[in-house]
């Protein structure tokens, strides 16, 4: 009978925030809130996006944020140019500051994902992303980073950064694993803070929130690494004391070190949305956890709560959010709100308090007395966007984040003064060691032109083995011109984010042997191999791990490649150069079903534990792995779920329209071994603010949620529909296919 989401504040932590009452700010608040209309309050607390909101709206609306979401870039293309950014940045604060029509001069402030560095302009110094840095161990090095990835983001204008995640990923399932420092709460506790004052500076410290630095996002609070299934967005079954310790382990020292936003996650707690969660948002975070400054929403995430829609929410706020992450929304959630405010449903005092939080956040970063964003101390600074200082940062970053797996008869180091062939499809491909989150949402089509000052794998190791008199090759297919001496062959996973690099299990590349095959050739020639893994996660790689001489983790280094041939070969000298220093911050597989986390719990048996990694001087053979998986590439295939499905009570299909925008979803089908089940009709019904696609006709089958929930629209730059279906006539055996088309404002689906 006890409520899982009725939680006692008192036996959480209680860290200091760093920022005595200041009633002279308070004071300077006090008087501008007076002044200040309900329009321009609500102006505060909805964000749109640059996608959707011009600085026209800007000026008229008296918006008080903007963000650059995944997809968003100035001219809709991923590779427009940092002076067009910072153009972009200048234009927003003059709208915000421009009173021709009324209303004060409240400076905006730009927020955009720069995760793993300023990851959405092109040049910028690309870190690798959190789950390589959690192998470091390095939390020095991890203030060094965020201190280079503020300086980087301030170029372009921006002072918010929806950094650093401090998720603690469970199931490594879960399309954004590779967003978290570690499995282990311990890391990302350690982390969390150093990141933080490398972003931010130190509370207290005279450079504090300068213009060489920028104001965080931790985030996703609270849960969003705990979902069942590892469910991304869905729902986190742990009891208080897990959510508590595991999940909240990060924000307790994030808060101590000065955090100025919290991001709510699009995850529920036992059914209840965080975005309307008031115990964890008020009670814990506010309360009793002192957190002084603002709680963000994320994407659209308030249009989760029961009742509420994008465009409508006086709940998310009166659970706690000060501001709305309303990207495409901001204009019916402003209008919405305002009338919320004016008939009393959201509370003028609650009103007051969200504004009063946004503005002392900017009063603290001297934003009203900035000018604007070209004429601060870094805007346009371009030749600080991947410069060697903060590439040798990177490369650093790589080197320590690489975990040594096999290294038999100690083939590592290599000398490079020999014939290298490098092969696999991961070798010269800037995109695929970025991963998701680089120039876009899910990290497609980066080029190598877009990172002139990086390197990929294959430019680092080509430049070591020519220095020491040797001879590199590159042969993407291991179809090599000359018998090399060894190979180095680089493979692993494609760029994804979010949902969209959910799994059903742990297997790598089910039905797909290309890479184990390239292997076992190059070795059937006599030539040992050296793999390096990239990936967003541990997965179950056994095969390849036996097939391989040496074997390296070494996750989604990003542009500075030259850090994988610092470790793997010696320098020109003959001597190792720089040892392995990963040590793993997620458990490795020993099966592809072995998908929980449970470090210290009974059962533990992972194939490599929690901070296992070898150093050169770990030669030792390893035995052979079983070759078992546990599970077959039919998996997942054949429970019900299809194409990137997860286990669950749901079918979730994905329509993705050709020219990369939102899709209507026309004609779903369910396709059986014994024939098609039509769903039939799909009957729009308006709902306010947008149509609800519900099925009618067939009762097959019974639409859940689909995510945008609002379908009024195309959604822009958001290129994906979600729906959720339940289907009641499964068939015991044989694969089940949910198809549907698309609209006419696409071309495929
Ligand atoms: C993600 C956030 C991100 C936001 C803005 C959301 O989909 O969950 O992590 O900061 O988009 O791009």
């Amino acid at each position: 009978g006890t409520d899982i989401n009725a939680i006692d504040a008192t036996q959480w932590p209680d860290p200091a925030w760093p920022f005595p009452e200041d009633p002279a700010l308070e004071a300077r608040i006090d008087e501008l809130l007076a002044t200040m209309s309900v329009e321009e309050k609500v102006g505060q607390i909805v964000q749109g996006d640059i996608a959707d909101v011009t600085p026209e709206d800007v000026r008229k609306y008296r918006l008080g944020s903007i963000l650059a979401g995944g997809n968003s870039d100035p001219g809709g293309r991923y590779d427009a140019s940092p002076a067009e950014w910072l153009a972009l940045s200048d234009a927003f604060w003059e709208a915000s500051m421009d009173t021709s029509g009324g209303g004060k001069a409240i400076p905006v402030i730009f927020g955009i994902d720069a995760v793993h560095g300023q990851s959405n302009i092109v040049g910028a110094t690309l870190f690798p992303h959190n789950i390589g840095l959690g192998a470091t161990r390095n939390a020095e090095l991890m203030r060094e980073i965020g201190r280079v990835t503020a300086i980087e983001t301030r170029v372009t204008g921006m002072e918010w950064a929806f950094a650093p995640t401090v998720a603690v990923p469970q199931d490594d399932r879960w399309g954004r694993t590779y967003e978290g420092y570690s499995e282990s709460p311990d890391v990302v506790a350690a982390f969390a803070p150093a990141v933080v004052e490398g972003m931010q500076g130190k509370a207290g410290a005279p450079d504090f929130l300068n213009d060489h630095h920028v104001m965080v996002s931790v985030k996703h609070y609270l849960g969003d690494g705990g979902t069942v299934g590892g469910k991304d967005q869905g729902d986190t079954q742990v009891t208080e004391a897990q959510l508590r310790d595991i999940h909240n382990a990060g924000y307790p020292p994030a808060i101590a070190a000065g955090a100025q936003a919290v991001m709510a996650s699009f995850n529920s707690i036992h059914g209840q949305r965080m975005h309307g969660h008031k115990a964890l948002l008020t009670d814990v975070l506010k309360g009793r956890m002192n957190f002084g400054g603002f709680i963000v929403g994320d994407w659209n995430g308030h249009g989760q709560l029961p009742g509420c829609t994008t465009t409508d929410c006086a709940a998310t706020f009166n659970a706690g959010l000060d501001m709305a992450m309303a990207p495409d929304s901001w204009r019916g959630l402003f209008d919405s709100t305002v009338k919320h405010v004016q008939s009393g449903e959201i509370p003028m005092e609650r009103l007051d308090d969200a504004v009063r939080r946004i503005l002392r956040v900017k009063f603290r970063m001297g934003l009203f007395d900035a000018p604007r964003p070209s004429a601060r101390a870094l805007g346009g600074k371009f030749e600080l966007l991947g410069a060697p200082e903060h590439r040798e940062v990177a490369r650093r970053a790589v080197r320590e984040s690489l975990v040594l797996l096999k290294n038999q008869d100690g083939i590592l180091p290599l000398a490079a003064n020999q014939n290298v062939l490098v092969a696999g499809d991961g070798a010269d491909d800037m995109g695929k060691q970025s991963g998701g989150w680089t120039l876009n949402w899910q990290g497609t089509g980066t080029k190598r032109a877009d990172y002139p000052n990086g390197d990929t794998i294959w430019d680092g190791i080509r430049a070591q083995v020519t220095a020491a008199g040797g001879t590199a090759q590159l042969a993407v297919d291991g179809r090599y011109r000359q018998k090399p001496d060894v190979a180095i062959v680089v493979f692993g996973e494609d760029p994804y984010a979010e949902f969209l690099g959910d799994l059903p299990n742990l297997l790598y590349k089910p039905g797909d042997d290309a890479d184990l095959e390239l292997v076992k050739r190059l070795r059937a020639e006599g030539i040992p191999v050296v793999s390096v893994f990239i990936s967003g996660r541990p997965l179950w790689v056994n095969r390849e791990i036996n097939a391989s001489n040496a074997f390296v983790a070494a996750w989604l280094p990003g542009s500075e490649g030259a850090g994988i041939a610092d470790v793997l070969l010696r320098g020109a000298d003959g001597q190792p150069q720089h040892d392995f220093k990963g040590k793993l911050s997620f458990s490795w597989p020993r099966r592809a079903d072995q998908y929980v986390n449970n470090v210290g719990m009974d059962g533990y048996d992972p194939l490599f534990a929690f901070g296992h990694g070898l150093t050169y001087a770990d030669a030792g053979n390893l035995d052979a792995l079983p070759e078992d998986a546990g599970v077959s590439a039919e998996d997942g295939q054949d429970a019900g779920y299809f194409a990137k499905g997860v286990p669950g009570p749901g079918i979730r299909l994905v329509v993705t329209g050709a020219d990369g925008r939102g899709a209507d979803v026309l004609h779903p089908r369910v396709v059986t071994p014994d024939g098609t089940l039509s769903l039939a009709a799909v009957d729009y019904q308006t709902q306010e603010g947008g149509r609800l696609l519900t099925w009618t006709g067939d009762a097959t089958a019974e639409l859940l949620s689909h995510s945008p929930a609002d379908l009024s629209r195309e959604t822009n730059g958001d290129s994906l529909l979600l729906v959720t279906l339940r289907v009641d006539a499964v068939p015991a055996t044989g694969d089940v296919m949910l198809s549907a088309g698309c609209g006419d404002d696409c071309t495929g689906a």
